[in-house]
């Protein structure tokens, strides 16, 4: 099978997994965005996704984000930084995405909106959260009590716009449980930015839980893309 069928195979059958979970969960599949995590893969697979329906992709390495958005920044697509993000980065970073997705700190609200000064749009930002519930183990966000703060600062920042709220299920955890409390935590953030209503949460394996719990935004990569060769 060729790359564009096997790609255009595993995005229907993803798109109907989607559907599938959506009616499961009460939800309306139209308020859910499909959000196609293309790190690791060549540029040439954006482009036939894009071909294939997508709207948005994900990447985590604003190397490779930046090198693929120079030769596919002129397509409809949005793009998103997903990945946790080094300060000395967000110059870069606020050159080729449209959403930034995790950040946790406001070393990082500062240097965004520093960098955004120059934006035509302003940057979309997710306060990501840690719902590891020992978070040293987590991977990346900041701590739960810490997320309507951070959301301030977004919103009171030049050149951001707060979106919403992103979440990673712990390793081996109760995704359930940690779907849940971001749930809780996007509730509050709302209640105060009401346009932050974004929920990014679920991945290729546990899409269908963070569905149960309001997610807004699915990252979702090997499902479509295949098995990355090394860590992303
Ligand atoms: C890689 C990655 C994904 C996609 O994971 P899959 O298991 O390949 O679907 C989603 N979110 C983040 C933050 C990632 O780094």
């Amino acid at each position: 099978m060729d790359r564009r069928d096997e790609l255009a195979l595993n995005l229907a059958e993803t798109r109907e997994r989607i559907t599938a979970s959506c009616l499961e969960a009460g939800r309306n599949v139209d308020d859910v965005t499909l959000i196609v995590v293309t790190k690791t893969w060549p540029a040439s697979d954006t482009e036939i996704l894009f071909e294939l329906g997508a709207t948005d992709v994900g990447e985590n390495r604003d190397q490779d984000a930046r090198i693929k958005h120079d030769e596919l920044g002129h397509l409809a697509l949005t793009w998103h930084a997903i990945g946790q993000i080094q300060t000395n980065k967000a110059k870069s970073i606020a050159q080729w995405a449209d959403v930034v997705h995790a950040v946790d700190r406001s070393e990082l609200v500062v240097s965004l909106a520093k960098a955004s000064a120059s934006r035509e749009f302003p940057l979309k930002a997710l306060v990501q959260v840690n719902l590891d519930p020992s978070p040293s183990e987590g991977r990346g966000g900041c701590l739960p009590v810490d997320a309507l703060r951070i959301a301030r600062e977004i919103d009171q920042a030049d050149g951001l716009e707060i979106a919403g709220v992103m979440g990673v299920a712990p390793l081996n955890g109760d995704a359930e449980r940690a779907f849940s409390a971001l749930q809780s935590i996007s509730r509050e953030v709302i209640s105060q930015f009401p346009q932050a209503s974004w929920i990014s949460a679920g991945m290729s394996d546990d899409f269908h839980i963070a569905l149960k719990f309001g997610a807004t935004h699915l990252r979702i990569g090997s499902s479509i893309l295949g098995h990355r060769s090394f860590k992303g």
